[in-house]
């Protein structure tokens, strides 16, 4: 699950990192409300107005402004809430902003050598082990420093057994090119942002940049914290940053009706059970010429009802112009899968796209009879290349 960056700075800050701080807020009079208070816990007038959004980039946007007085932070914060934000990480359409941080101006004007580095914190998929990946080189695109500098780009990997050791916080502080206070308050700094990850039980952290004042402090100006959803149940308070209005209304009722469905862009719905099938199932569609139009897991009940419901899922976005059901029946029979398709179908009433049904397993065949005497817009197919041979068609 992905927060706002103002939630991800609450969550570090919990642990003792040290972060820009701000107030978030809904329109402009909270807004200059927000500087006000501000301005009496940091002393500093000058405040950037944040546009609050699941997407990175906002600077480049337009969506990230200082403001040097209250009457700025009042317009800079009408313009930016409501505005469409259109980021190198969004679509073209942008995303709508909802809300503001107002945060303290930490690059304090005149401050004439501020560092900005690079910090993440993710899983290390090849050694199974978590890593903190940093750089000098923050503030800006991580992946053109990757391509363009990839030297500047350094890894610290962490033994599960033990965590992350002070050693290894120096040594990071130290390939920072950082001495004096300024490697103690980054070593610091390193520990803590540590610790909130395990403890949040996160699965990314991204701190971009990771600031270095003139006078030594080092703070996260950005923070982007994806939490795993499998552990949600034990952070209540967390599950409740969710913000459903930065996620696809199609992946929200999903969610609520326990399927797992990702929403993608091509016009080949899919159904299967089993997220390894279901990938298989889609490598089949591009293979034969087609682009899959999502991700859809139905899980090991594939009745009646859950067929319906994945059909209204997919049929909800209308780039879709033929389904493929893709069902192994292990534990579930096949027979028990083609009735649900076909009393789902006729239930509905209003499926307008040719449906290819491809069932393996218990009572296939069955289950082949019963698709083929239905008289609907249903085709079965036995073998995998089949299936997708059939969407060519259909399509073509
Ligand atoms: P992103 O563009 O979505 O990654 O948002 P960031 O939170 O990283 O902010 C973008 C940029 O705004 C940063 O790289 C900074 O250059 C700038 N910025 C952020 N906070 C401040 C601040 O307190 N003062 C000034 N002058 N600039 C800031
Ligand atoms: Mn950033």
């Amino acid at each position: 699950m992905n927060i706002h960056e103002y939630q991800g700075k609450e969550i570090l800050s919990s642990f003792g990192v040290r972060i820009q701080r701000g107030i978030v807020a809904q329109d402009a009079k909270e807004a200059v409300e927000a500087a006000k208070k501000l301005t009496e816990q940091t002393g500093t007038g000058w405040h950037v107005i944040k546009a609050q959004v699941h997407a990175g980039g906002r600077g480049k946007g337009g969506g990230v402004k200082l403001a040097k007085n209250l009457q700025e932070v009042e317009d800079l914060a009408g313009q930016i809430i409501g505005m469409n934000l259109v980021t190198p990480q969004t679509s073209a359409e942008g995303k709508k902003v909802h809300q503001v941080l107002i945060a303290e101006d930490v690059y304090y004007p005149g401050d004439s050598e501020p560092e900005e580095y690079y910090m993440s914190v993710l899983l290390n998929r090849g050694t199974g082990r978590n890593m903190i990946m940093y750089s000098t080189e923050g503030g800006v695109d991580i992946e053109t420093v990757a391509e363009e500098t990839p030297h500047l780009i350094f890894n610290e990997e962490i033994d599960p057994a033990v965590g992350l050791l002070p050693f290894q916080a120096r040594r990071i502080a130290f390939n920072l090119g950082l001495s004096g206070n300024a490697f103690k308050e980054m070593t610091k700094f390193v520990m803590a942002l540590y610790e909130a990850f395990t403890k949040s039980d996160s699965s990314l952290f991204e701190i971009n940049p990771v600031l270095k004042t003139s006078d030594d402090k080092i703070l996260a100006v950005d923070a982007k914290v994806t939490l795993d959803d499998n552990a949600l149940f034990r952070h209540k308070d967390y599950a409740e940053m969710r913000d459903v209005r930065e996620e696809s209304p199609v992946e929200v009722e999903a969610r609520e009706v326990g399927l797992n469905y990702v929403d993608l862009d091509g016009n080949v719905g899919c159904m299967v059970n089993g997220a390894g099938l279901a990938m298989a199932t889609m490598d089949l569609i591009k293979q034969a010429g087609g682009e899959p139009a999502n991700f859809l897991d139905v899980g090991g009940t594939a009745d009646a009802k859950r067929v319906e419901e994945a059909f209204r899922l997919i049929l909800k976005d209308d780039k879709v112009k033929a389904i493929l059901v893709n069902i192994f029946g292990g534990i579930v029979r096949c027979d028990r899968v083609a009735q649900g398709i076909v009393d789902a179908y006729k239930n509905m009433g209003n499926i307008h796209v040719p449906i290819i049904v491809r069932l393996q397993g218990t009572n296939a065949d069955i289950a082949k009879e019963i698709i083929d005497n239905s008289g609907l817009d249903v085709y079965s197919a036995v073998e995998f290349q089949e299936a997708a041979d059939k969407v060519q068609e259909v399509l073509s």
